[in-house]
């Protein structure tokens, strides 16, 4: 698998970032309680992307990293590519 550290625009086979990032914006809050399907988020501690874990498969989708098992998004703190 190939993936540059352009991720503005890149979507995972599942579902796509900017919509996601801007449904926590609005809540404020690092729980997603609109969705019925509750998604663990985790951010990639080795570059800083944000991944969303699927079958509980903790390991970075963009540089292969490992991923903490624990929640450690914060919505105060979004980086540059969550845009608007
Ligand atoms: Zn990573």
């Amino acid at each position: 698998m190939s993936v540059s550290n352009q991720s503005t625009g890149y979507c995972p086979d599942v579902t796509c970032w900017p919509p996601v990032a801007a449904a926590l914006d609005r809540l404020g809050v690092g729980r997603p309680a609109g969705f019925t399907t509750e998604i663990p988020f985790r951010r990639c501690t080795a570059c800083a992307e944000i991944n969303i874990v699927r079958d509980g498969d903790l390991v970075c989708v963009f540089c292969d990293a490992d991923l903490p098992a624990a929640w450690n998004i914060r919505p105060r703190a979004p980086p540059p590519a969550w845009g608007t």
